[in-house]
């Protein structure tokens, strides 16, 4: 793989860009791998990274049924945060953020990541209380948060206003080494990394089923035929459930649409992600100026990737309380995608009862943030069969009443 460097882009200037190689090859699928990786999205791709890097596998397929990064790796708002009330998942989030601060510089692909402060608004004395409680609970985990006043929060962001037709701005939980990053760069700096390191990523190539023998996973059967494996990784979000069917256990996972939309671009007004859980809305502003904006996930299971109608109404109207100086502004997409939501809102990183066959999935509403720490504890979990990032997040919990409860956190914050 040719490094990217300000010397590649000045040559390839004096050229016409006529040198530079294709990011990722296209092979056809070999007869057998020492892992399988379901799913091309960021968890898929940065546990087939981690599994080069830190542990040698490189005999490794990551197969997709559509494009990579096409699932909620490149639909979502790309809010980074680490800012989760349990002991877990503060571990997790937080090696993730820190992963990306020089994840550009570890793949050599611009992330963009822009770590420009998140703040999530407290507008009940409910969130007030639980977010004091999470700043002191995140003091205690390392992780640098702060309760903050109303009159910082306007400082932060002139276009809020903080007196609220319904519900005042009475304070928030400010992070300010959160922010964004560019989500189809996280997947496409991931995948061509891999490939370099002589890695295959399939892509159309959909996994129809799940070879076993004796109680130990074998393979898969897809559309490009079978291919076998010594380990399988299932990392495929909304899809999870689909997946463990086919390698015969159940998961305790609904499957929702989730969706988010964009504005016309603006000049730069707003350097700070805002989430407003109370009245249900969230925004940031992209490098291109348009304003980001993420809703609500349907109500009932479904796998429509594109959500309902009502929830772009619900959204705007909660986010024009909160921001007005974008009430004239004109919605230019709108989209969805199958989130994998679980009942404690903290994700499954797990062994399965199919010896071999491993699972990430329930990322929910905000896995976009958790793709590096994820590939990081899910490789050394497949390579080693423990990891001490993923040890809390195992299946078990379910039958053991372990829950992890990020409600709070993540219930309709990303
Ligand atoms: C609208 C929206 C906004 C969001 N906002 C945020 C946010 O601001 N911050 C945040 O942290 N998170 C956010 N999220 C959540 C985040 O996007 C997901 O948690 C994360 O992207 C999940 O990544 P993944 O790699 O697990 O799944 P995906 O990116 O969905 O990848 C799974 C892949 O598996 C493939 N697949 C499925 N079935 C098969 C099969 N049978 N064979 C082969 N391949 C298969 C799919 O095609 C897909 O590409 C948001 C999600 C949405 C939808």
């Amino acid at each position: 793989m040719k490094r990217y460097s300000a010397f590649a882009i000045a040559r390839e200037a004096l050229r016409h860009h006529s040198g530079w190689e294709r990011a990722w090859a296209s092979p056809e699928p070999k007869r057998k791998y020492d892992v399988i990786i379901v799913g091309a999205g960021g968890h898929g791709l940065a546990t087939a990274y981690y599994l080069g890097k830190n542990f040698g596998i490189t005999n490794v397929a990551v197969l997709e049924k559509g494009w990579l990064g096409g699932g909620n790796t490149g639909r979502n708002t790309t809010i980074i945060r680490s800012n989760y009330l349990q002991d877990a998942s503060a571990a997790i989030y937080e090696k993730s953020r820190s992963l990306y601060e020089d994840l550009s510089q570890d793949l050599n692909y611009n992330v963009m990541f822009s770590p420009r402060g998140v703040m999530m608004l407290a507008q009940t004395h409910h969130e007030v209380r639980g977010y004091q409680r999470t700043a002191h609970a995140n003091a205690l985990q390392g992780v640098a948060t702060e309760y903050i006043g109303p009159e910082r929060v306007k400082e932060l962001c002139p276009i809020i206003c903080i007196d609220g037709p319904r519900y005042p701005v009475l304070g928030a939980l400010w992070q300010p080494r959160g922010g964004t990053a560019r989500h189809d760069a996280v997947a496409w700096g991931y995948a061509r990394a891999c490939s370099a390191m002589g890695m295959d990523i399939i892509q159309k190539c959909e996994v129809t089923g799940v070879r076993s023998e004796g109680g130990k996973v074998r393979g898969v059967e897809t559309s490009k035929g079978p291919i076998e494996c010594d380990k399988l990784g299932v990392v495929v979000a909304g899809h999870s459930g689909v997946l463990a069917e086919m390698a015969g256990f159940r998961l305790p996972i609904e499957s929702v649409a989730l969706q988010a939309l964009v504005s016309e671009p603006i000049k730069p007004c707003m350097d700070v992600v805002v989430m407003a859980n109370t009245v249900h809305g969230y925004m940031s502003q992209s490098d291109k100026g348009e304003m980001v904006i993420g809703g609500g996930a349907d109500g009932y299971n479904n796998y429509t990737q594109r959500g309902s109608f009502h929830h772009i109404e619900e959204t705007v109207r909660a986010l024009i309380e909160t921001f007005p100086m974008i009430s004239r502004l004109k919605m230019l997409r709108q989209w969805g995608g199958i989130v994998d939501m679980t009942g404690d809102r903290s994700p499954i990183l797990s062994k399965t009862p199919l010896e071999g066959c491993f699972i990430n999935c329930g990322w929910g509403t905000g896995g976009f943030k958790a793709i590096p720490g994820s590939g990081w504890g899910m490789a050394q979990l497949m390579a080693t069969g423990a990891s001490p990032l993923t040890a809390e997040f195992s299946l078990d919990r379910f039958k053991e009443g372990r829950f992890i409860d990020e409600s709070v956190a993540a219930g309709v914050a990303h």
